[in-house]
């Protein structure tokens, strides 16, 4: 038996390939590196506006929308205040639901924006509960509220919640607030429809599901969010959707963009669609519901405790009372060098994140389980055996999942 195991961390050259489980920035396919290698255009010259038109284009299919789509040069969280600074002024108020850690962030951000917040506050191991919302509306007889704010894909958590419920609640309440979503980790992953759900706004990003390098933020508008931030007298610059909208409508922009990470979301739209969106949901959905049986069969919780809502993409496992969930991280990352997403916020130590969303299979997805697997039993958590067996019954019984 080999019991040489390398007990010191050296960030030396390792042998294979590192394992990015985290749950975004994602491993980013050779396709895309290949695409995003491409020389630089001049960004005013005819070339670029064909390239323009077709990510902005292509961008409203991945929203599935028919309205515009803005693209900055940014990380979600730019996209976050482009989407408060274009529809928000200080004073004006607004209703967010606490699911984890990015709804609390989202929330502070328009705190220090001057902007006045009310939460309702969340488990952290559910979704957006619609009612609750509802009955907040109803209270707010004087349209007080300017929009409710909720994260579609809850990267903190491992949670997905209801959209369609929430625009359900605004409309049968008859209140003018605008849906504000973030769907920065759930776009390109799992389902999202932003026109048919009701979205005023959905705010998204590069480094998940869209599988590139973090560095593009998007705002995906609605007709009613151009009509209010028309009338918006507040402050803003860089990240206004009207300079954007004038120039993105020759296919160009305000300002330099990120000409090759757009050159890597064309072939990454294409990628997605080659796939089709539909097969690429139900592949995401398969290798999730191997994951929890995995998980389940290890006698450990997900952080996420109601069944329609587990995140495809993915998933957050509690560790026992007693054990720090970073030390079991570190372990892995020493071993077998892989990186899984920490816990955030009040889940640190608590609870880690297996990522499985983006570019992935079968076989990555059980390379991954195994290494998390062996370092369950290397960090001395206690676990029942046999996790990755049950994820191995789990594909081989079972197709694509719709
Ligand atoms: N919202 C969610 C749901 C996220 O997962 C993240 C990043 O992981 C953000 C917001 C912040 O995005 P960024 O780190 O690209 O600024």
């Amino acid at each position: 038996m080999c019991s040489n195991l390398n007990k010191g961390f050296v960030m030396a050259h390792r042998a294979g390939r590192h394992f990015l489980q985290i749950p975004g920035p994602s491993p980013v396919p050779e396709r895309l590196v290949r695409a995003i290698s491409a020389p630089v255009i001049d960004h005013r010259g005819p070339d670029f506006a064909l390239l323009g038109h077709a990510v902005l284009s292509g961008m409203k299919r991945i929203f599935q929308t028919s309205s515009p789509v803005i693209i900055y040069p940014s990380s979600g969280t730019g996209a976050w205040e482009a989407c408060l600074m274009n529809l928000l002024v200080p004073g004006d108020k607004v209703l967010f639901y606490e699911t984890g850690q990015f709804a609390k962030l989202w929330r502070s951000m328009a705190d220090r924006l001057g902007i006045v917040t009310d939460i309702l506050e969340g488990d952290w191991r559910s979704g957006v509960d619609a009612n609750r919302i509802e009955d907040a509306l109803k209270r707010d007889t004087g349209n007080a509220y300017k929009a409710v704010c909720c994260v579609h894909h809850e990267t903190s958590c491992g949670i997905t919640s209801d959209i369609k419920a929430v625009r359900d609640a605004i409309n049968v309440t008859n209140h003018q607030a605008l849906l504000l979503v973030d769907s920065i980790s759930g776009l390109g992953s799992v389902e999202y429809k932003h026109d048919a759900w009701g979205a005023d706004v959905t705010v998204s990003g590069s480094q998940k599901g869209l599988m590139l390098p973090s560095g593009l933020g998007f705002n995906a508008l609605s007709d009613k969010a151009i009509e209010v931030s028309k009338n918006i007298n507040g402050q803003r610059s860089y990240w206004a959707w009207d300079d954007m909208l004038r120039a993105n409508a020759d296919g160009f922009f305000p300002y330099t963009p990120a000409t090759t990470l757009l050159y890597g979301l064309k072939e990454a739209i294409a990628m997605l669609e080659e796939e089709g969106l539909l097969n690429v949901f139900s592949r995401h959905k398969k290798l999730a519901c191997a994951v929890r049986d995995c998980v389940s069969h290890w006698g450990l919780e997900t952080v996420c405790q109601v069944e329609r809502q587990h995140s495809n993409a993915l998933t957050g496992v509690m560790m026992p009372e007693d054990v720090d969930a970073d030390k079991v991280r570190q372990v892995i990352l020493e071993q077998f060098d892989m990186s899984l997403g920490t816990g955030l916020g009040k889940l640190q130590g608590k609870a880690f994140r297996i990522g499985h969303l983006g570019d992935i299979n079968e076989l990555v997805l059980m390379g991954t389980l195994c290494g998390v697997e062996m370092g369950l039993s290397l960090a001395g958590v206690p676990y029942q055996q046999g996790g990755v067996e049950a994820a191995m019954q789990y594909l081989t019984s079972h197709g694509e999942e719709t």
